[in-house]
């Protein structure tokens, strides 16, 4: 889609087809290991040498080349993990040794302490030992060269830990868009704040805050480099709009007035700014006013200010954009559910998304979708334990316990 003028009713699905179109992953990274959680491997990781390097002992006790039992060894020094034998010990000689320790040559085997009697400078052992008894050979969890990551892999602390361990310390990693974000409003005012009549304390700011830390499943799906409040001062948004960091930031967004009423300067002034509006309205309930603008490489959404519509806009339509800048190939994650209770009174024109959460009997190992208590798009309480929305099609008066929905989940991997 790029026609000139901005879509005015577009169905979600359409909003989608225009984010694969017009956004394209950015480049991946090179990063270091901390930094690098939470994203998606971009490379193939080898193992840089054998592992373990050496042959080492897996247990605190004694190496030495086993003879048949009952038999007696001279116990003629001492190795711990770090230090080099000074000789590999021959026959009828032990070494006493630690837990990660080299051995010093072939054919050894490691007898644990509890099992040795100590008599002198001797140890007598009472039952045969196989070789490499207690022996972590060398090359047994990889041989150099073997992939011990794969590309696409997300990285968890144990993905980390192991890129450590073949000493990847500069991943190359999906890079993550950097997200400007200006909450909008004469009547908001800060969450510490008593509101006075017709004011109303400002919950985007710290939801986008926290969505856009990812902390819900483990993706970083984006770096928050700066909040700050509009007033409902057209000019003044203005400039704040073409000072850094909105000015470079990846993905500028605006929450409240994108409506079209006159405060509802988002359009406008993104518009002025040099953004191309290619999306002005969708087609969904909670939502409606909801901007999508680019200019160049940047992406701007104007997101609906009522919490209910903002959480959900967020959801389906940003997040997905800022999936598609990381580079990933899974956009939206849903699944057919059976409603676990009615869904009443959701008669609508459009489209409605309905907050829900979904739930795993253990016994019977099946899951179903609840559909949370909502009635308008401010009802934030009512999106308490949302993980998922239901997708109600136009016109639906009711649905029965059991029903069949198509569900999106909200945190997916
Ligand atoms: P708007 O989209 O600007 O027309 O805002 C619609 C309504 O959403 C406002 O009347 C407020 O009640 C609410 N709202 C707007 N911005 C915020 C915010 N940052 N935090 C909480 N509620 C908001
Ligand atoms: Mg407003």
């Amino acid at each position: 889609m790029t026609e000139k003028s901005p879509i005015t009713d577009a169905a979600v699905a359409d909003v989608w087809r225009l984010l694969d179109e017009r956004v394209q992953a950015m480049e991946p990274q090179r990063m270091p290991l901390a930094e690098a959680r939470g994203r998606v491997l971009r490379e193939e990781v080898k193992a840089d040498a054998d592992q373990p390097p050496f042959d080492r002992s897996a247990m605190d006790g004694y190496a030495f080349v086993p003879d048949k039992a009952p038999a007696k060894y001279r116990v003629i020094g001492t190795v711990k993990a770090g230090e080099v034998a000074a000789r590999a010990p021959g026959p009828g000689e032990a070494l006493r040794i630690f837990t990660g320790a080299a051995l010093p040559g072939p054919g050894l085997a490691v007898l644990m302490q509890e099992e040795a009697r100590v008599e002198g400078e001797y140890i007598e052992v009472s039952r045969r030992v196989e070789p490499g008894e207690n022996v972590r050979r060398r090359g047994s969890d990889a041989r150099q060269g073997d992939v011990v990551l794969a590309a696409d892999t997300f990285l968890a602390p144990v993905e980390l830990a192991l890129l450590a361990s073949v000493g990847a310390v500069r991943p190359l990693v999906n890079a993550i868009p950097r997200v400007a974000h200006a909450t909008t409003g004469d009547e908001i005012v800060p969450p510490e704040a008593v509101p006075g009549l017709g004011q109303i304390r400002n919950s985007n700011q710290v939801l986008i805050s926290v969505l856009l830390q990812g902390a819900v499943n483990g993706l970083v799906p984006a770096q928050n480099i700066h909040q700050e409040h509009w007033g409902d001062d057209p000019e003044g948004a203005a400039a704040r709009l073409a000072a850094e960091p909105f000015a470079s930031a990846d993905v500028v967004l605006i929450s409240g007035g994108a409506s079209v009423g006159e405060h509802d300067y988002t359009g406008r002034i993104l518009e002025g700014a040099g953004f191309e509006l290619a999306v002005r309205k969708v087609n969904l309930r909670p939502g409606r006013p909801l901007i999508v603008g680019f200019r160049g490489r940047q992406i701007a959404f104007g997101l609906p200010g009522n919490p209910v519509s903002h959480f959900v806009c967020y959801h389906l339509l940003v997040d997905y954009a800022l999936r598609r800048l990381r580079g990933l190939d899974k956009l939206v994650m849903r699944k057919t559910l059976a409603l676990s209770e009615p869904l009443l009174d959701c008669a609508n024109r459009r489209p409605t998304y309905w907050p829900a959460q979904q739930k795993y009997d253990w016994t019977t190992k099946v899951m179903t979708i609840r559909p949370l208590p909502w009635n308008n798009s401010g009802h934030l309480a009512s999106l308490v334990g949302a993980t998922a929305l239901i997708v109600v099609p136009p016109e639906t008066k009711e649905l029965p316990a059991g029903s069949l929905v198509d569900t999106i989940f909200l945190f997916g991997g």
